[in-house]
């Protein structure tokens, strides 16, 4: 079998990986860098091109989880390559492509959802050629993300995706296969030694937040697709007795996931019977979902109920909004209402959203962050490696691959370049 890691060797994100047999060629992912948008055109224009050359010939495409990073090129490849994902990535692509107005993308027809056993454990391999690959469900941010195991010509691939191991479901490492010929793990994290907190402490710390300020409206700035992030944030109102609002794209994302998962509530079906959702009407989105997204959710979202918005300025204390930066304009008539603005994203994207940091500094409004990295610790690093106990160790997704030397000084590793054929 023949590896080559297109794009990921010393860079976080745009991650595309191609395995091949004599007879087969697979991708694993498919992404868009993570600074696309601010590179010269041409830079951009070479990007796409690259990616169709990657999957031209490729007989089928594997997209571990959602994010851009991972398929955001996958519009630039031809219209007949077979593209497989697990359900929720699936409908996550889906929901993206919906709210950018892209809902008749020409791949999104061309995906099947990668399907599980009788018991919904565990996934049903799929054969490729001379290829098999078995998808296994991993923590990580992004709802749904799994790794994939490539079996062919008498050797074993573990290809991690992105991971964690302090995100609800980091036990689900413990399932991996083990003894494989060669692991490609992703290495974000590997510049810090700092130990991730866990998505229960998170909890926790909303609850403190909510309670300190028990008369304040709480905004929290978190990605609409942050499922176990967001029933984090549901847990803490629930507890506190705040109500939670969210807005189309949100209770959208939610209800499309409470589909296939019943135990992730939603503003349209209530986990439990709680009440703790309000739902705030964005007409733009919904006329986007009306367009192309699902015309069962678009139906029940129209016959929803509105939050109050003149208690909102009433009863702050009642409440936790979730917004995004574009959502300032609303957020600027409750100017005077005494708020605070919890941050649960990553820092970085403070800095590309000027105008929303210059509002909150001017309102002098309190701005906690409360977050948790989507990647794996260092610790959790050496506890997966231990676990898979690979022949051969590749780092991916990452700045500093060197570093893999110093964190297992007992394994063989391997840092390759961007397009450099490796044979196993
Ligand atoms: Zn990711």
């Amino acid at each position: 079998m023949q590896i080559v890691i297109h794009r990921g060797t010393h860079e976080i994100g745009g991650s595309c990986v191609e395995i091949r047999t004599r007879q087969t060629k697979i991708l694993l992912d498919l992404g868009l860098p993570l600074d696309f948008d601010s590179r010269p055109q041409e830079q951009q224009k070479q990007i796409r091109r690259e990616a169709l050359e990657w999957a031209q010939d490729a007989d089928a495409i594997f997209i571990s989880h959602f994010h851009a990073d991972h398929h955001g090129l996958l519009p630039d490849t031809h219209q007949d390559v077979a593209i497989y994902a697990t359900a929720g990535t699936a409908a996550m692509m889906h929901v993206t492509e919906v709210i950018h107005g892209r809902g008749d993308a020409d791949y999104l027809r061309h995906i099947s959802v990668l399907s599980k056993d009788a018991d919904d454990r565990k996934f049903e391999p799929v054969i490729v050629g001379d290829i098999c690959i078995t998808p296994y469900t991993v923590d990580h941010a992004a709802y749904d993300a799994c790794a994939f195991l490539i079996e062919a010509e008498g050797r074993r691939i573990l290809y991690s995706g992105d991971i964690r191991r302090h995100g609800v479901k980091g036990f689900l490492y413990h399932n991996l296969p083990r003894k494989v010929d060669c692991l490609l793990l992703e290495g974000t994290n590997l510049a810090t030694e700092k130990a991730c907190m866990n998505e229960a402490e998170i909890c926790e710390r909303f609850k403190e937040q909510f309670r300190t300020d028990a008369d304040k409206l709480h905004y929290v700035w978190c990605s609409g697709q942050n499922i176990d992030r967001i029933v984090q944030i549901y847990k803490a109102a629930l507890v506190c007795s705040r109500k939670l609002i969210v807005d189309t794209y949100v209770a959208y994302v939610l209800e499309a996931v409470h589909r296939f998962k019943p135990s992730i509530p939603s503003p349209l079906s209530p986990f439990e019977g709680h009440d703790v959702f309000r739902y705030f009407c964005q007409h733009a989105q919904l006329k986007r979902f009306e367009k192309a997204g699902d015309p069962e959710i678009v139906q029940r979202l129209k016959a929803l109920p509105t939050v109050d918005k003149n208690d909102i300025g009433r009863n702050p204390g009642r409440y936790v909004w979730m917004i995004r930066p574009t959502m300032l304009c609303f957020m600027k008539k409750y100017n005077r209402v005494p708020s605070v603005v919890v941050t649960s994203i990553w820092e970085g994207y403070e800095k590309d959203e000027p105008e929303f940091m210059d509002w909150i500094r001017e309102r002098g409004f309190a701005n906690p962050h409360i977050h948790t990295s989507g990647h794996a610790d260092v610790k959790s690093l050496q506890a997966i490696v231990r676990h898979v106990d690979p022949g051969l160790l590749i780092p991916i997704h990452t700045t500093v691959p060197e570093r893999f030397a110093t964190l297992f000084p007992d394994r063989t590793i391997r840092c390759p370049q961007d397009n450099e054929p490796m044979e196993l």
